[in-house]
């Protein structure tokens, strides 16, 4: 079966995990795009981030969360007191998947399928195996689904905490953090303009609850 795990390096350092996924085939997303984007932040991290995939803008730039909700998700950092250096920061997908407009010139965003989100997951699993951080953030529901199971509903179960021992889908995971779930930043852009404000404090204090949480 296809997937990371056959280039997933037998090791917890970030940065050779980071480089190793630069090689990565495990799917078909890496044809298209232009490289992985790994996540990145402190190793020592006591909190760590998971969003959907990298976009247009990070598929560019190789780094996570840069474009129009990485500032979204920035704004609500700084609101809820997390400076971003202090957190490590990932995708539960590590290439842009996208189809082209028809014209070709923009790429328009493509949500990962559940054959995706299996065949990456061993990175993530590496990744929180070696920052090993105490509370996990998923931000929107294909994060939720990759480390909750696909059944989880972000719109029941927002804000909740679970135990990764006991509840979600990451059954090769040898640390168990705490594991919370909120909106994607790119919900708040996507909502109605009036409603902005409302979601944008409503996702800080899901973030302040999440930082609360570190032990
Ligand atoms: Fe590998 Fe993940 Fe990229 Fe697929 S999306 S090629 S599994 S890094």
């Amino acid at each position: 079966a296809p997937g990371a795990q056959d280039y997933v390096p037998d090791s917890h350092v970030l940065t050779r995990l980071a480089e190793a996924a630069q090689q990565c085939h495990g799917c078909d997303l890496y044809l298209d795009a232009e490289q992985t984007v790994f996540g990145a932040g402190s190793r020592k991290a006591r909190i760590v981030f998971v969003g959907e995939q990298p976009g247009d803008q990070e598929d560019r730039a190789g780094k996570p969360f840069v474009g129009p909700a990485g500032k979204m998700f920035d704004k609500a950092l700084a609101a809820a007191d997390i400076p971003r250096e202090s957190a490590y920061v990932t995708n539960a997908v590590k290439h842009f998947k996208f189809t082209r407009s028809e014209r070709g010139k923009q790429r328009i965003h493509k949500k990962p399928g559940r054959t995706e989100i299996v065949a990456c997951r061993p990175w993530l699993i590496a990744e929180l195996e070696s920052v090993q951080p105490d509370v996990v953030v998923c931000l929107g529901a294909t994060a939720a689904q990759t480390i909750l199971g696909r059944t989880f509903r972000l719109t029941s179960h927002r804000g909740e905490v679970f135990d990764l021992s006991t509840d979600g889908d990451l059954p090769a995971l040898s640390v168990s953090p705490q594991v919370t779930a909120t909106i994607h930043p790119s919900a708040i852009l996507r909502g109605p303009p009036q409603d902005r404000d409302a979601a944008f404090a409503a996702f800080v204090e899901d973030l302040r609850t999440a930082a609360a949480l570190v032990g």
